[in-house]
């Protein structure tokens, strides 16, 4: 018989946060973590182009995150900007403290376990009473018979994006069988594609500010590198803006990028060029190599057309990229249906919900990341006092 105190779906970052969390407040409890891939963590160890920018000076009880993270041995350092990261810049290393400490804690974890439903049953309402008044979970896991119970459960799946790395919305699904509402899916902090055929321009990279506008209204700037890809452009100014993008159709949005942001008399600095370097070579150093070629050929000599180029390129919006580009997932479990102070459920007594399978998304910048970390662990503190 597989049965627990607490069990735990979901061995990614808000999933062990909770693990640890619970044993370091209960040692004694009966705790099982089920994976469904076949190692924990992957999506924590892809993140940050496997850097892991695991908070920000600017989350909410960033110190409470910190303090989490210095109680397991994980070493920090902040880049500058308030984006912190472990000190040796190495993600793989964070799911092994991760891992390592839920071992030493004396935590079952069982990956290639994927959970497949999850009913509650209340004893009380069933007048099976036994003793129990909270009920017990029961857990089927894909290929086996056997289910697993506990009193008490965390779901920590996730969300839809990244779907390589065991994030395909599935606990969405079993949040929705036990009763919640799940706000509307939409991969967010992702690519935009663009109308405009930019395949000549993909790799190139450029310092600049983004403006997108929606309907030809100004809705959000974000200063940073911006990529060319094959289908449009990215980066992370350009995830950010992402997250403005509410309403439809999305070719209602286009998006404008002045390559010299610190600059304000462009065609003044461009005449001043032209006398000093002439036509040909007057924005050498000032934009790189393909797009001078372009702006040069759109512009065809005229300076005025040539400054607008410069400070705002004109980009249409096609569409966002999809799950396999995006970083997280907007939408997800209804927030006034989860106890703010517990992550319990309003809505089933003993189940508590963390992590991306809620409804928030944040910029980049280790938003994400901080609330897994600290919804897990809120969860985990509760879950551990039976
Ligand atoms: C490429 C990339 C880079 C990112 N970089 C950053 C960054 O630098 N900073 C930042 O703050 N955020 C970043 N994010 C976002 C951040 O990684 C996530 O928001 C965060 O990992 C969410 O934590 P979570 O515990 O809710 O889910 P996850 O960490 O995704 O973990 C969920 C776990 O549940 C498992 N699971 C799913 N379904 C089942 C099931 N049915 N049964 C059992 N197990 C299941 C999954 O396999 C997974 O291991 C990045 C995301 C991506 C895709």
């Amino acid at each position: 018989m597989k049965t627990y105190d607490v069990i735990i779906i979901g061995a990614g970052a808000a999933g062990m946060a909770g693990a640890i969390a619970a044993k370091q407040e209960n040692p004694k409890l009966k705790l099982a973590v089920l994976e469904k891939m076949d190692r924990p963590g992957l999506k924590v160890a892809a993140s940050g182009n496997g850097r892991c920018n695991i908070t920000n000076t600017s989350c909410p009880d960033y110190l409470g995150t910190m303090k989490f993270f210095q109680s397991i041995g994980i070493m920090t350092r902040d880049d500058g900007r308030g984006w912190i990261y472990p000190y040796n810049e190495e993600a793989k290393s964070v799911v092994s403290v991760l891992k390592e400490t839920m071992k030493k804690q004396g935590t079952e974890l069982f990956c290639g376990k994927r959970v497949t439903a999850v009913s509650h049953i209340d004893y009380e309402e069933t007048s099976k009473v036994r003793g129990d008044k909270d009920g017990m979970f029961e857990i089927l896991v894909e290929g086996e018979e056997e289910s697993y119970k506990a009193k008490r459960i965390l779901l920590s799946t996730g969300g839809k994006s990244g779907p390589k790395l065991g994030t395909t919305g599935d606990g969405f699904i079993l949040a929705r069988n036990l009763g919640h509402m799940i706000r509307t899916l939409v991969p967010s902090l992702t690519t935009i594609e663009t109308h405009e055929d930019v395949r000549y321009l993909s790799g190139v990279r450029a310092k600049a500010r983004v403006t997108l506008y929606f309907e030809g209204i100004p809705v959000a700037a974000e200063d940073g590198e911006v990529q060319f890809t094959e289908k449009g452009i990215s980066g992370i100014c350009v995830y950010n803006l992402t997250r403005y993008m509410t309403e439809l159709p999305l070719d209602s949005y286009g998006v404008r990028i002045d390559f010299l942001p610190d600059v304000w008399n462009i065609e003044e600095l461009l005449i001043d060029r032209e006398n000093l370097m002439g036509k040909e070579d007057m924005l050498l150093t000032m934009v790189k190599r393909p797009l001078r070629k372009l702006i040069e050929d759109e512009a065809g000599g005229d300076l005025h057309v040539m400054a607008n180029l410069v400070k705002e390129f004109p980009l249409s919006v096609k569409n966002l990229g999809g799950w396999r580009q995006a970083q997280v997932t907007r939408g997800g479990v209804d927030l006034s249906q989860v106890s703010h102070e517990t992550q319990e459920s309003t809505i089933v007594k003993g189940l508590f919900i963390a992590g991306e399978v809620l409804d928030y998304d944040g910029p980049c910048g280790g938003f994400n990341l901080n609330n897994a970390w600290q919804t897990g662990i809120k969860a985990g503190r509760a879950m551990a006092t039976l």
